[in-house]
């Protein structure tokens, strides 16, 4: 039986998510710069949304973007990211979600390395679980 991750109510979402989790994706708020635990790591492995489970980017694409969240130059090959129009508190962004789920994972901008597509995916890393590679399922973390 697969979960329809878009139809899960919000008291669903509540207890499958930590709080912090549930206040980053489900109401779309952003983690604190420089707090994030995937900020600084540039270890070989994949990042999967941390609702759904959904392979979202890899290390290939992560780069020190000094910005003090995750930053990757582009999503994984054939991840499902859904990019949207946000004018919330009065500024014109992108906002990127989770294709299967929906759930709020942070901006797009322009301003990403030049000479790698420049864009500049800026992530949350509550909104991600990372899987370092050949490591196996890093298990069922809370
Ligand atoms: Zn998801």
């Amino acid at each position: 039986m697969t979960i329809d991750f878009k139809n899960l109510s919000a008291a669903e979402w509540r207890e499958k998510l930590s709080p912090e989790r549930f206040h980053i994706l489900r109401e779309k708020g952003t983690e604190r710069a420089f707090t994030g635990q995937y900020d600084k790591n540039y270890a070989a492995g994949e990042y999967t949304c941390a609702g759904c489970g959904e392979k979202l980017f890899t290390n290939d694409e992560k780069y020190n973007s000094g910005c003090g969240w995750p930053a990757f130059v582009a999503p994984a090959e054939g991840a499902a990211v859904d990019e949207h129009r946000d004018t919330s508190f009065g500024m014109v962004r992108t906002e990127v979600t989770c294709g299967n789920c929906g759930g709020h994972l942070g901006h797009v901008f322009p301003d990403g390395p030049r000479d790698r597509g420049g864009m500049r995916y800026c992530i949350n890393s509550a909104s991600l679980d990372f899987t370092p590679e050949g490591g196996g399922a890093a298990g069922a973390s809370e």
